[in-house]
């Protein structure tokens, strides 16, 4: 599955480092812009799925880039969700009445920010913001955080659940113990290569219990898979 992109604008550093973690622990790619006309540059060269725009950018305001988003017909219906440190309904309908599809006032909480992105994106797009992943008889509800195989109940612990989902995201792919450690556990973390191989053998054990086929597929040498022909 395709993650959904989000272009963050903004041009205060310690926000845009925010949002990037957190759009990038829910699943989403992020693209950065840090004025106008970097975010129109990046909107022309990649696709993104939505735009978390900034009121107060430096030379031109999101207020008049959202305009001038909206006044091209490809963009007509980019999902644009003004982000500002303003609060007054008259802001608000400003930011609106701009072409905004939705407006989020600073401080914001992550998982506000989160459920209003999808939100958004879902309208625009049904498929892209996908809140639960499937792969043969394995279900993953992403908000619920649960899963369940062939509609039981597998109970997994937190390492578990991050492996399962990054390997779910991308079904069939074959990663190498070091891309899985920066995957799931992130580049910066001390993790020994061989800590993979014990989660993924819990995760074996959690997913295949009963007896049930192994869904996960070990390619010697290479890593690990998630498959329905694993054996
Ligand atoms: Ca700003």
């Amino acid at each position: 599955m395709q993650r959904p992109m989000v272009l963050v604008v903004e041009d205060e550093a310690p926000l845009v480092t925010l949002l990037r973690y957190n759009l990038e622990k829910e699943g989403f790619a992020v693209n950065e812009a840090h004025d106008g006309e970097e975010a129109l540059m990046h909107l022309r060269e990649s696709k993104p799925d939505a735009v978390l725009l900034d009121w107060m950018l430096p030379r031109v305001s999101g207020l008049e880039i959202c305009r001038q988003i909206r006044r091209v017909p490809a963009w007509r219906d980019l999902p644009v969700i003004m982000l500002t440190a303003r609060g007054e309904e008259g802001d608000r309908v400003r930011g609106l009445d701009s072409g905004a599809d939705d407006y989020i006032v600073k401080p914001f909480s992550p998982s506000e920010l989160i459920a209003r992105v999808r939100a958004v994106i879902r309208r625009a797009r049904p498929s892209a913001a996908a809140e639960a992943l499937n792969f043969s008889d394995l279900g993953m509800d992403l908000t619920a955080h649960r899963v369940a195989r062939g509609g039981k109940p597998v109970h997994l612990g937190p390492t578990e659940f991050r492996l399962l989902r990054f390997l779910m995201e991308r079904p069939g792919r074959v990663f190498s113990r070091e891309q899985l450690l920066d995957g799931v556990w992130g580049r910066d973390a001390e993790v020994e290569l061989r800590t993979v191989d014990v989660h993924i053998r819990r995760l074996r054990k959690a997913l295949n219990g009963g007896g049930r086929a192994d869904l996960i597929r070990t390619v010697r040498a290479a890593g690990y898979a998630l498959d329905t022909a694993a054996h």
